[in-house]
């Protein structure tokens, strides 16, 4: 590792400030201006280092369109409607959301596209992704876009959001830090997990329902999460609408456990090895996203599995249509894909869905009890 990399900036920002949060060390790895991993890459496809549903099949962002059409039209078919997605990628799931919103077209000309974005890589390859549908709007933070009703989706945003790790002691909760490892040469930096001394602040983040667990076990809090989801819930409680996050991760509350991983081309890697060249994330705790958005004033709902709710909004039916005029290859690919995105081998389980929705709007398509 060569100066001019991040792991030469991360050294030398521990060397004057000291070891930093896990948090602190995720953020840089993914969202360093020069150097991080979303801003001077595009990670997707076959040829990256993962795939995500959007890029699966086209069937993943043409139900979440429906779903957008569905909620615009619980909401009275409001003449203008935000559409916002989080880390919206390569821009896919927008395009067939929108080329899937055409069968409403009331609702397809109230639309008005707004990405919220940090990487000037992925701006670009989402604005030529969508060039023949809609001239978006591009935002770093869900702050900065404008008020008015609101369906918002994010897909796979919120496992690259900044966690904190805080591990139980004999001595009580400390917080899980990014040091130096002592024992590499100054030119060639090599990062290692050391415990804060003395009282971390960080305790304080420890649920209530965890602080009984038995020594060595690693809580995961991101307080980045829940500050958007707050945003979320204050948004659409402000000004009406509806949020659909799908996403990796616990189901039912904060659980132990350290799920940081890192993924390059398709595999594991260690963590804190490749920064700003291997894809960072954690699982994503719903229930307290779930929280934060309820504290915004927001209603919130499930959350179900990716499965479920594919399965509800019709994908076994959609699959049908495509392969009926499918050649015999493509009809197998149709399959293949289903079967990834609903079936338990795939991310059928693993992934789940949450929504929310501004207080009486009722629960939205696929939620119904
Ligand atoms: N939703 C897409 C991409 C998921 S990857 C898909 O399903 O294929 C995560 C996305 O979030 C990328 O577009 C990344 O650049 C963006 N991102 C990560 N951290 C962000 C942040 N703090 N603010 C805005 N966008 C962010």
């Amino acid at each position: 590792m060569a100066a001019g990399t991040l792991a030469a900036a991360l050294a030398a920002r521990i060397a004057l400030e000291g070891p930093l949060t896990v948090g602190a060390f995720m953020a840089e790895a993914l969202g360093h201006p020069r150097f991080g991993y979303y801003m001077k890459q595009d990670p997707f496809g076959a040829a990256g280092d993962f795939v995500t549903a959007p890029e699966v099949s086209q069937m993943f962002g043409e139900l979440i369109g429906l779903w957008c059409a569905d909620a615009w039209q619980r909401m009275g078919g409001p003449p203008e409607i935000r559409l916002i997605e989080l880390g919206p990628g390569r821009g896919t799931l927008m395009a067939d959301a929108l080329r899937a919103a055409a069968v409403l077209p009331p609702f397809r000309a109230a639309v008005r596209v707004h990405l919220v974005e940090t990487s000037p890589t992925l701006r670009a390859r989402q604005a030529a992704t969508l060039a023949p549908l809609a001239r978006p709007t591009w935002h770093d933070r869900l702050e900065d876009v404008p008020d008015g009703p609101s369906l918002i989706v994010a897909n796979e945003f919120f496992d690259a959001l900044p966690i904190r790790q805080i591990q139980r002691t004999v001595h009580g909760w400390a917080e899980r830090l990014v040091d130096l490892d002592p024992d590499a040469p100054e030119e060639a930096p090599r990062f290692r997990f050391v415990l804060e001394l003395g009282r971390s602040p960080g305790r304080t983040l420890v649920p209530d329902s965890l602080r009984d667990a038995p020594v060595g076990s690693i809580v995961e809090v991101s307080p980045a999460s829940r500050a958007v989801a707050g945003v979320l819930g204050a948004r659409l409680a402000a000004h009406g609408g509806a949020a659909l996050v799908i996403d990796y991760g616990y189901g039912d509350g904060p659980a132990v456990g350290d799920t940081l991983q890192a993924v390059r081309r398709h595999a594991y890697a260690p963590v804190l090895e490749e920064p700003g060249d291997a894809d960072l994330t954690a699982h994503v705790d719903f229930a307290s996203l779930a929280a934060a958005a309820r504290e915004g004033g927001a209603e919130a709902y499930g959350p179900i599995t990716q499965g479920e709710l594919l399965t509800r909004l019709g994908i076994l039916q959609r699959a049908q249509m495509l392969k009926r005029t499918a050649a015999p290859k493509q009809a197998a690919d149709i399959d293949a894909a289903l079967e990834r995105l609903i079936g338990a081998a795939g991310m059928g389980t693993l992934f789940r869905a949450l929504a929310l929705a501004a207080p009486g709007f009722g629960p939205p398509a696929g939620f119904e009890p």
